[in-house]
């Protein structure tokens, strides 16, 4: 408690390049929690700042396993990850949980932050829980949840889990940035009830069944067997593997240990057959160039004319007298020569 950083850090003074640093590599998870607010600040020199960390710290990112989770609210996701979470430490596995909800901003409380949640696991020294981001900064939600990855994985943690908390388009951009997605779903509630479209179940590399205790083991197996027929209907994934469909109870502490040797058995899989490198590739790939639009939109907004201009352009689409396509190119094309201009 006598280290330089942390009376830094309690008196809320910023830390500097080498501070951060030092504090990320000896795993101090102050310093990570207050070096991912670093990378989500919208100011500018934080900005400057988190790059440079970010770019210090490469060469230690891109050693864990990143997973992730989804499933409807109430399907048992955080029970269930405070308990695979903690099976994976008693394996000696560092675990950082990450939440992501591009929907939303979490300005307002976080979900994960609600103290009810996960709370065995957020005491758990080898534990690291964490929302990401709010929303509306540069580069958008995503980008900074990928960027909070890196420096877990900088601060040494294994095993990497982003919880989904927002339904529709947020399981796509989770897919985009993990190895393993998982989809967990209830016995017994139709598919439409829990909002599961095609494409989120051909997603999934594995698929388990909450809740199976008491009453409901019954249709949580049978739900086992339905979609384990349902999910060898889609074509082959990419991977070529197999998806699996388990069962879990996160209160009897079953399924858990089962679930986890999916994922390992999923890892070495893929490393062999080379899939693993080649998503990871693609992934920073498609990141690279969805973060080159979220920057160019960001520097627009800067311009307060020009902002003006793409609510009105907005409206005019909205209200369809204006093409979508040609409100684009008319606001890119004034931002564009206001840049020539300077
Ligand atoms: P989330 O909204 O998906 O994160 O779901 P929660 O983890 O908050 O769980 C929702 C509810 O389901 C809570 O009341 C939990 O106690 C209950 N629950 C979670 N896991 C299990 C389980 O394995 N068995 C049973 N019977 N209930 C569970």
């Amino acid at each position: 408690m006598g280290s330089p950083i942390r009376s830094n850090l309690q008196s809320g003074a910023r830390l500097d390049l080498s501070g951060y640093i030092k504090g990320i590599e000896a795993s101090d998870r102050i310093v990570l929690s207050r070096a991912i607010t670093l990378i989500e600040s919208k100011l500018e020199s934080d900005q400057l700042l988190s790059d440079q960390l970010l770019q210090k710290l490469l060469p230690k990112t891109g050693k864990s396993i990143r997973i992730g989770i989804t499933g409807i609210p109430g399907v048992g996701k955080s029970t269930f990850i405070e308990a695979l979470g903690s099976y994976l430490t008693t394996l000696s596995k560092k675990v950082a949980v990450l939440a992501i909800d591009p929907s939303s901003g979490y300005s307002k409380g976080s979900i994960l932050g609600d103290k009810t949640r996960m709370d065995n696991l957020s005491k758990n020294e080898n534990a690291f829980i964490r929302p990401t981001s709010t929303g509306g900064t540069l580069g958008g939600v995503a980008d900074k949840t990928r960027e909070a990855i890196l420096l877990c994985e900088a601060a040494g943690y294994e095993i990497i889990i982003i919880e989904t908390v927002g339904v529709g388009q947020s399981e796509t951009v989770v897919r985009d940035m993990v190895d393993f997605f998982l989809l967990l779903l209830i016995g017994g509630a139709g598919d439409e009830l829990q909002g599961i479209k095609k494409g989120i179940m051909e997603m999934a590399d594995g698929v388990v069944i909450t809740k199976a205790d008491g009453e409901n083991l019954k249709s949580a197996t049978q739900a086992q067997s339905d979609y384990h027929h349902a999910l060898h209907l889609f074509a082959s994934p990419a991977s070529g593997w197999k998806p699996k469909v388990l069962i879990s109870s996160a209160l009897e502490q079953t399924g858990i240990k089962e679930t986890w040797e999916m994922i390992e058995g999923f890892h070495a899989f893929t490393t062999r057959n080379g899939h693993f490198e080649k998503q990871r590739s693609q992934q920073n790939k498609s990141w690279f160039h969805t973060a080159i639009e979220g920057y160019l939109k960001y520097q627009l907004l800067q311009d307060p004319t020009l902002k003006n201009k793409l609510e009105k352009a907005e409206l005019q689409v909205i209200d369809g007298t204006l093409s979508p396509g040609v409100a684009s190119r008319q606001v890119v094309k004034e931002f564009m020569a206001s840049i020539s201009k300077t």
